[in-house]
């Protein structure tokens, strides 16, 4: 049994996506590349010792000694980071120019959605983001947390995940809209007032959730317009029960009211965030509430709908975007990266990194700490984050500098997670 497991595992070693979460621990491995990022600032000249799962030592080469049989492994010209670590996705969706929303809600069955999850996981890891924080299953469920098992176990690649399960909603805020159909398939549990709210958030938890999210507004005003849903005592009872559980809870709003009264309420993060005011993202900084632009998605939904990319003005929505970022950070907001990833392609996760140093003028050193050690703290991940040692070795290796061109965070040339390689040069 133990000699099919080793044999097991040394097949799918050899593959260039191996994939063995149990089994020995790889034998040491120093990392020599021309830099390491340790989630604060560029070191050119650093190595990286790791042993098992964990880094061991990370400074400059001459000082970090490798143990007798440690294997080096050279990544000339390449710059080692920590794993990126994913804000805000949703693995179960796939981009809305291939099937819309309401499609893959309704039409798509549940096992398709979990077999293509199983490849965006996939790709997600490949293009270095060894964490992510998915934020909703939109209808499929509690199928994240299987998912999160079968990456866990080894069976399928991907980032280790926290997630947030079905996700609440007012009732008749959320779609797909009902219309005059009685009964249709919710995109995420509805739950209103005390009782509701106390047993949906428990249920949750029950099945798995890493964290709550709790939509504070939607586009259920006149007009489709985005309106606040619930009230600032319900979402201080969905913050209350969740904390009194030991999870956090992040909320969808882009309404001045509705961030005002998720701020209020005690939220950890707001995502979105388009329509914050000064005051707004003031009573943010004041609550230690971060926020998770997801530039990306407004993006790709603005070229969904016609935008050819390039010639200014941009659409009114990807402006108001960039403003609402410049307000956040000036107001002292911390942000959170994460992109909406199932808007657009799994895999393309550096696409907001990139849109917040080009389009929202932050630098790429600001970018990469908060998609590194910032988000690491942000989400209570004191494992990860930083390369230092004691931390999980999960770790990338890019070509170039990217705490100087962004863009370099495209070049992935090495994966590491919990000491496994899932991709090298
Ligand atoms: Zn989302």
């Amino acid at each position: 049994m133990k000699l099919l497991k080793l044999l097991y595992c040394y097949w799918w070693a050899l593959l260039p996506l191996a994939a063995c979460a149990q089994g020995p621990p790889p034998p040491a491995v120093l990392l020599v590349p021309a830099a390491v990022f340790d989630g604060q600032d560029l070191h050119p000249g650093w190595a990286v010792l790791v042993e098992g799962n964990k880094i061991v030592a990370a400074g400059p080469a001459a000082q970090v000694m490798a143990p007798a049989g440690a294997r080096t492994l050279a990544l000339p010209g390449l710059t080692l980071l920590p794993g990126l670590i994913e804000g805000h996705s949703h693995l179960l969706l796939h981009p809305y120019n291939e099937a819309s929303w309401d499609d893959q809600v309704l039409q798509e069955p549940l096992a398709l959605r979990v077999a293509r999850a199983t490849v965006h996981a996939r790709r997600t890891l490949l293009a270095g983001f060894t964490t992510a924080r998915d934020l909703g299953t939109e209808g499929a469920g509690y199928a994240d947390v299987g998912l999160k098992q079968a990456i866990d176990e080894g069976i399928v690649p991907g980032p280790r995940l926290l997630v947030a399960t079905r996700a609440l909603v007012a009732t008749g805020s959320y779609g797909p809209r009902l219309g005059a159909v009685d009964e249709l398939p919710r995109g995420a549990q509805e739950a209103d007032g005390v009782d509701g709210i106390v047993r949906a958030v428990r249920e949750q938890i029950g099945h798995g959730a890493d964290v709550v999210k709790v939509y504070a507004d939607y586009r259920w005003g006149p007009g489709g317009t985005a309106t606040p849903t619930f009230s600032l005592e319900e979402l201080t009872l969905i913050v209350q029960t969740a904390r009194s559980a030991g999870r956090g809870v992040v909320a969808h709003a882009s309404t001045a009211e509705g961030m005002r009264r998720a701020a209020l309420a005690g939220v950890e993060t707001i995502e979105h965030g388009d329509g914050g005011t000064p005051e707004v993202f003031r009573l943010m900084k004041q609550r230690g509430v971060a926020l998770c632009p997801t530039v990306a998605a407004t993006d790709a939904i603005a070229q969904y709908k016609g935008w050819q990319k390039g010639p200014e003005p941009a659409p009114e929505r990807v402006l108001a975007k960039r403003r609402a970022v410049r307000a956040a950070v000036q107001a002292g907001v911390t942000l959170v990266v994460g992109g909406d990833v199932g808007v657009f392609p799994h895999g393309d996760n550096a696409r907001e990194l990139e849109l917040l140093v080009q389009d929202c003028g932050l630098a790429p050193l600001q970018v990469l700490r908060a998609a590194t050690a910032g988000n690491a703290q942000v989400f209570h991940l004191a494992d990860r984050g930083r390369i230092a040692p004691g931390l999980l070795a999960d770790l990338v290796a890019v070509a170039g500098d990217p705490t100087q061109h962004v863009e370099a965070l495209r070049q992935v040339q090495l994966v590491m997670k919990g000491g496994v390689p899932y991709k090298q040069p």
